[in-house]
């Protein structure tokens, strides 16, 4: 019996593989591996396929690797390479072997060889224009190139010889002798190397050929033993060529290609070379911008592997694409954060309150709990003193209806807190609110004053002991749903996805605030640290997400 025997399987890849394992295929291993080309950072999408990838590895007790597809060395980099493996094990993942397409070049250009010899590849003098001419299309089969009946030998010798460095970038290209009848336009002879002069960020100027991605991967895939090669479904076109290759080279395994849906997900975009655009063209600040689907970005908003694991089970893995609401990711935060952020509070727009019954001289030093449900989590000091700050809109001069908190006259909660009342509004020269003058109920610590009601609470914090802070507000980085379907995506870039709020005030025990670790600024919303940015003496902090749907503001 196997051991999934009792397990409902995650979705179909995991059908198919206890399929697979009640047959005693591949010898009852499961090896998968996730595939990144190192030409930018991870996003949101990528991330789906690690969990399903390394997912699988865990569930069946297999394998998973991390594989750089580098076979375009002009778009790739170290930088990107170093920032895939940062982002996979931030996730919470952990690679049985780290490999490289590079690692592969040589055996690569030895089974070209072979199926040169086997009259299955032959070198072509056809241009990139030629060849797509002769390509042909959906409903006409594609024209053979003069040179497809080329000799085996003079093949072997071009193709030495373009190795060799003896011809120019694009003289000559390798193609696969498939079908160029095929239905499938990628079984129409599809090149495998071509010649290019880029220097590559591993194997330096050793080649000046590099093999094509779908040659590459699946070889890789099978050097490596990979059982499940699991792609997203636009590679569904190019199975058969998959297949096709490890078909002609008979001493190689073979791993079975499966598809499924990408993530598409709404107000974003999850497309490298369009994020590369907001990058170099600043349209944000880094792909580590917390605006970014990024995993570098999502981590600088204050995102959890955890969230992001969640909304990638939550979401599933099918063949039907479909596009997913910014909420469900949202929510998968708020859920986590609900749960572990540590509570604290922050005004970002101050109004000064004096109490002038209070002692000029002396902080009370309230004890409040970290978190409300989770006394494990402990409690912090809080300094309570004779000047306060608050939020400028929990005070109301004429207060719309329903209004729970402070009004003058009117008395209010502070959290954690005194009962307060408003007994004097002081408005400078132009008509503006400065201060209020307050009292308070030295009768209401930990408990209801006698004989009235006082139904709202606010969060506050002592002017003296508050720290200054930046605090930098994101929305939505796209104004529409599916920007990807908009003629220019840049056009439809929200102009107000950041609102930075340069004078708020937090309290004091957010000295100590720690990079990736959330905090739920009460009434306000979840925040983190932004530990690039900020510094001694003024600290910046990233709003992760609202309290609840749909809410951006205070209440
Ligand atoms: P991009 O268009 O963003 O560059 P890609 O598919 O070209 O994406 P790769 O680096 O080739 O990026 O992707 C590595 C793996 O991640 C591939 O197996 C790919 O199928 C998967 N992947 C990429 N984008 C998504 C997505 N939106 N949803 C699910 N899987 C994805
Ligand atoms: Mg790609």
């Amino acid at each position: 019996m196997s051991t999934n025997d009792n397990l409902v399987p995650a979705n179909f890849i995991s059908q198919i593989i206890t399929h697979d394992l009640k047959e005693h295929k591949n010898q009852g291993k499961v090896a998968t591996r996730f595939p990144p080309e190192p030409n930018g950072y991870l996003h949101i999408g990528h991330a789906k396929s690690i969990c399903l990838n390394f997912g699988i590895a865990t569930e069946f007790k297999g394998t998973c690797n991390l594989r750089f597809d580098d076979t375009n060395p002009e778009k790739e980099s170290i930088e990107y390479m170093q920032s895939i493996e940062r982002d996979v094990q931030w996730l919470g993942f952990e690679w049985a072997g780290l490999y490289h397409a590079s690692d592969y070049f040589e055996q690569l250009y030895g089974y070209a060889i072979e199926l040169i010899e086997k009259g299955l590849a032959y070198v072509d003098s056809l241009s990139a224009e030629q060849i797509r001419l002769y390509r042909g299309t959906l409903t006409e089969p594609g024209k053979e190139s003069p040179d497809r009946n080329r000799s085996i030998a003079d093949n072997l010798d071009l193709f030495q010889r373009m190795r060799a460095g003896e011809f120019a970038d694009g003289h000559y290209v390798l193609r696969a002798k498939i079908d160029m009848a095929s239905p499938n336009i990628n079984m129409r002879d599809p090149a495998i190397y071509r010649i290019r002069r880029v220097h590559h960020q591993r194997t330096g100027d050793d080649w000046c050929i590099y093999p094509m991605y779908d040659y590459t991967h699946c070889i890789s895939d099978a050097i490596e033993g990979i059982t499940h090669s699991i792609c997203t479904l636009e590679f569904e076109d190019h199975r058969p060529l998959y297949d096709w290759v490890l078909d002609q080279l008979p001493s190689l395994a073979h791993p079975q290609q499966i598809e499924f849906a990408r993530l598409q997900l709404e107000y974003t975009i999850v497309s490298k070379r369009k994020l590369n655009q907001l990058v170099m063209e600043k349209h944000v600040q880094g792909w580590d911008d917390p605006r970014m689907p990024t995993i570098a970005g999502l981590r600088r908003a204050g995102f959890t592997p955890k969230s992001i694991r969640d909304f990638c089970e939550r979401i599933g893995v099918t063949k039907q694409n479909s596009w997913i609401e910014m909420g469900v990711l949202e929510y998968c935060i708020r859920e986590d954060l609900n749960e572990n952020a540590l509570r604290a509070m922050a005004v970002l727009q101050p109004l000064r309150v004096v109490i002038e019954n209070y002692s000029d001289e002396q902080t009370l030093e309230l004890e409040i709990s970290n978190h409300p449900q989770r006394h494990e989590l402990g409690k912090r000091i809080v300094p309570f003193s004779k000047v306060i700050l608050i939020e400028q809109d929990d005070f109301a001069e004429i207060p719309p209806p329903k209004f729970k908190r402070l009004i003058e006259g009117g008395e209010v909660r502070l959290r954690g807190s005194y009962v307060i009342k408003c007994n004097e509004v002081i408005k400078n020269a132009d008509g503006k609110i400065i201060e209020l003058r307050c009292s308070y109920d030295p009768d209401t610590l930990g408990k209801n004053p006698e004989g009235r009601k006082v139904k709202g609470v606010i969060h506050w914090v002592s002017e003296q002991h508050s720290l200054p802070a930046e605090i930098r507000l994101y929305d939505r980085l796209f104004k529409v749903p599916a920007p990807d379907n908009e003629e220019n995506f840049l056009d439809a870039i929200n102009p107000d996805s950041l609102q930075v709020i340069t004078d708020a005030r937090v309290e004091a025990s957010l000295v100590n605030a720690k990079a990736e670790t959330g905090y739920q600024f009460e009434r306000t919303g979840y925040f983190c640290l932004d530990a690039p940015d900020s510094v001694d003496g003024k600290l910046v902090f990233n709003r992760t997400v609202s309290l609840r749907e749909g809410g951006w503001g205070n209440d």
